[in-house]
């Protein structure tokens, strides 16, 4: 057994199928009763009527093992039936976080192939989470993200750096492959401590419980900060439940030989039945991915014939189109401002959007006053080297306007036009970005967290702390500028959950 915990992850990339990975890939495919599913992909503009097509698709196996396919490389002809027959295969459990998602990305990408409709039998990790959740006390359900989880059960965080890279950039880094790996390898790792309290069902206090608690009182922002690359195979914490689950669910492993290499030319993919435990947890708490017709397709949007009418719409808008196409020097120009990320300046008509760029950690500020002349909001901008956001066609007209320093935000609702800005000056958003401004404010925190009492203190007739929070050990983050007191509270962390789930990175 020592052997088996000590196993480093082994990680393969697939780039071709006459290489011996891919050998390996579908020989462990034959062996394997359990995988974690995840997928890369450049992310497109939602509006684009097309989905984005999937780069990397990890395949994590029950021996450590994870393959990274580069769905960019590979001739999808040949990939597509072996991983059809393995996301319908009865044999091998999926395991994902949110993976429908990804799988309708995934059908896209084999579009002409016919694409994938299903994943059966399935299980996602967030129900894995609550499970584990459920019989802790005054725990709030609320949707987690995957490194969150990861934290919370596995003792160690997954790095988001890397999440808004460029998976569609050859070659990829040794960073990029060891994360792509991570993310999906993780699932199973999550899985194994569920299938040991599931396996023990009856006697359920595990020593599981121990290791959340380990972190349960670290913020998030604690919890981020420690996502160093030899942190993530680190995997003591449950090794013992590892290894109650391994005594059973590897015996039959041994049973078969399959040559891998016929395998490859055939077109069925042979499997081992599940074993026993593996089966229960199958049949109690097994579920399925379907995708329908409408999932398949990227929505069109039916609204603009309505919405445009010919004579305030079309023909004034292509009026502005190629101004309406972000035309200046590269966002990060260090000249536009500090820390490698454009300012913004955000007029009265995105209002809303400058919250939300401030809630993912980019300076954004709002007129001096409240109905400024066009020539005022253009003079701030100017001034504080910040490139102006606006809704307003009007203010494109000004001549004296250099290109570079207006933008016209063409979505209408806030969390579109927040995803419209990160794309179109290619912001890198990761999670420890997130919550990192004063939303009243626009101002920075404060270096280190204040403790409880110094909060107080600080907050003394300025602001009301509630008492509930005294005992809780949180982290208080101050504004340098306006000195509004933040603490990681269950409103912080729904905040986050929402950007993460805006910005998608928790995909
Ligand atoms: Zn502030």
């Amino acid at each position: 057994m020592d052997t088996q915990k000590q196993k480093a992850l082994e990680v393969h990339l697939v780039t071709s199928t006459d290489s011996a990975e891919f050998t390996l890939l579908i020989s462990a495919l034959t062996r394997t009763s359990l995988v974690g599913l995840d997928a890369e992909w450049k992310p497109v503009r939602t509006q684009q009527n097309s989905f984005p097509t999937v780069s990397l698709l990890q395949i994590a196996c029950g021996d450590s093992s994870v393959f990274v396919l580069d769905l960019l490389s590979l001739p999808l002809s040949s990939v597509w039936e072996p991983l059809r027959q393995l996301l319908l295969s009865p044999d091998i459990l999926k395991l994902g976080y949110a993976f429908k998602q990804d799988l309708v990305y995934l059908s896209y990408t084999f579009s002409s192939l016919g694409g994938f409709d299903k994943v059966e039998p399935y299980l996602d990790i967030r129900s894995v989470y609550h499970h584990l959740q459920h019989n802790k006390k005054h725990v709030p359900k609320q949707v987690k993200s995957l490194s969150a989880i990861c934290a919370e059960v596995l003792g160690f965080s997954l790095s988001k750096e890397l999440q808004c890279s460029d998976w569609s950039c050859r070659p990829l880094t040794e960073e990029q492959i060891t994360y792509a790996a991570m993310d999906a390898h993780c699932l199973l790792d999550i899985f194994m401590i569920f299938q040991a309290k599931v396996a023990k069902e009856g006697d359920l206090i595990l020593k599981t419980t121990r290791v959340s608690n380990h972190n349960a009182n670290l913020g998030l922002k604690e919890l981020f900060r420690n996502h160093d690359m030899s942190d993530k195979v680190l995997r003591t914490q449950f090794c013992e439940a590892l290894a109650i689950v391994q005594a059973t669910t590897c015996s039959n492993v041994a049973q078969v030989i399959s040559s891998a290499r016929g395998m490859t030319q055939k077109s069925c993919l042979v499997t081992v039945p599940m074993d026993e435990v593996l089966l229960k947890v199958v049949r109690k708490y097994g579920d399925r991915i379907l995708l329908k017709d409408s999932d398949r397709k990227p929505k069109t949007s039916k609204k603009k014939g309505k919405k445009q009418s010919p004579l305030n719409g079309v023909r004034k808008e292509n009026h502005f189109d190629k101004l309406d196409e972000w035309q200046g020097n590269p966002p990060c120009d260090p000249s536009m401002g500090g820390n490698g990320f454009p300012k913004f300046l955000c007029d009265v008509m995105v209002e809303g959007l400058a919250k939300h760029l401030r809630c993912v950690g980019i300076d954004a500020a709002v007129p001096y006053s409240k109905k400024p002349e066009p020539r005022a909001l253009i003079e701030q901008a100017q001034k504080e080297k910040r490139v102006l956001l606006t809704r307003d066609a009007k203010l494109l007209r000004h001549d004296y306007l250099a290109k570079n320093q207006i933008y016209r935000v063409k979505s209408l609702l806030k969390n579109e036009q927040l995803l419209e800005v990160i794309e179109t000056f290619q912001l890198k958003i990761s999670e420890d970005r997130l919550m990192s401004r004063c939303t009243k404010c626009n101002g920075t925190f404060i270096q280190k967290p204040l403790t409880t009492e110094e909060a107080i203190e600080a907050a003394k007739g300025f602001q009301r702390i509630p008492n509930c929070l005294f005992d809780k050990d949180l982290e208080f983050w101050q504004c340098m500028d306006c000195h509004q007191l933040y603490w990681e509270g269950t409103q912080y962390h729904n905040a986050v959950q929402k950007f993460i789930d805006i910005c998608k990175l928790s995909d």
